[in-house]
């Protein structure tokens, strides 16, 4: 059962990672298909009744619909004691505790209890790429530097994406083009940016992020009104206002960077593309808010270009 749900969720976490479960957030029927799959699971095997080989695949299955889907790996907290070894039991203990405190972290950061991750899958709006958007405006570099070099106070927004198109570098540059104009310029970092916990901290540490650019969003939020311009560079469900609007939203409930609030929003992905949850984001369609469409990397290097050579003329 322990090896059922801990595959079951990395192949899942592995497709997720992928983007091919993104509008897979709830099989139909899952809660009765659960319980009747548990239930046939913990008979057959209490009991005995099967031959071997079925029972593994019933236990398999019901693992699958039970964990899997909802939060991909829980069984590491278990295994130090199924294998009844002490020093894979200390082990166990100890990646079993880290895990489940990261998971409460997670949730805390998301606004949803432990039990409802377990059972309640992702709720229940499916939407994303179908989304029709309205009135979105795209710039480029060479427009978007010139805004840059009106801005004062600038806060970059880092998510997935920047993770994904290794753009740690080309932010923490273009960071440094805008501090030495005497920009004041911040990281403004949520909880659940990324992939993992501490997935933005991690990947800013890798370009030498000096630490305190880097401001969480409780300390951040209250602030975006006095901010001339933000750059989110691949970030999506955790700058969309969704969260705070759409009560059917899978993100429904979830703090989110308020970057609305700022004066002028950019937006650096590669099209209109939902991100993690699967759903629109509005903040793309309103008036202060300009996308930058290309791969993260691409953008901001050529972004710190066009403002280096903008300064330098001007
Ligand atoms: P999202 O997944 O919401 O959005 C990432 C965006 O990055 C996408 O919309 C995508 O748009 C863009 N992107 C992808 N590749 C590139 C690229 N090469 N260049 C530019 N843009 C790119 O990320 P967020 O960080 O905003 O939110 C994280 C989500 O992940 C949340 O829903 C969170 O709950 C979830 N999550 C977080 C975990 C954690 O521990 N941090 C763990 C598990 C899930 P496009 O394709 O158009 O480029």
């Amino acid at each position: 059962m322990i090896g059922a749900a801990t595959l079951s969720g990395s192949v899942l976490a592995e497709a997720k990672l992928w983007g091919r479960l993104n509008r897979l957030t709830r099989i139909p029927g899952r809660g009765p298909l659960v319980v009747g799959a548990l239930v046939l699971a913990l008979a057959t095997m209490a009991l005995s009744l099967s031959p071997v080989d079925v029972r593994y695949a019933v236990a398999a299955i019901s693992l699958l619909l039970l964990f899997g889907l909802a939060v991909g790996f829980f069984a590491v907290a278990a295994s130090g004691f199924a294998i009844g070894n002490t020093m894979l039991i200390m082990g166990g203990i100890i990646v079993g505790a880290a895990g489940l405190m990261l998971t409460q972290i997670m949730c805390v950061a998301m606004n949803r209890t432990l039990l409802s991750v377990f059972v309640g899958g992702l709720g229940e709006v499916v939407s994303g790429e179908g989304d029709s958007y309205e009135n979105v405006v795209g710039s480029d570099p060479e427009e978007a530097a010139m805004v840059l070099e009106a801005a004062r106070n600038v806060v970059i927004v880092p998510g997935y994406g920047l993770a994904a198109a290794r753009a740690q570098q080309s932010a923490a540059d273009l960071a440094d083009a805008l501090a030495e104009q005497g920009v004041q310029v911040r990281f403004a970092i949520h909880p659940v940016a990324g992939r993992m916990p501490g997935h933005m901290n991690v990947v800013l540490a890798e370009a030498d992020v000096p630490y305190d650019r880097l401001v969480e969003m409780e300390r951040i939020n209250s602030d975006f009104p006095n901010v001339d311009l933000v750059i989110v560079v691949g970030a999506n469900d955790v700058v969309n206002p969704a969260a705070n609007r759409a009560s059917g939203s899978p993100i429904a409930g979830m703090p989110i960077l308020e970057v609305e609030n700022a004066r002028r929003v950019m937006v650096v992905k590669r099209s209109l593309s939902p991100g993690y949850a699967g759903i629109k984001n509005e903040l793309f369609e309103r008036d202060h808010c300009t996308m930058l469409f290309g791969d993260a990397k691409q953008v901001l290097e050529d972004l710190v270009r066009e403002f280096r050579a903008g300064v330098s003329t001007s």
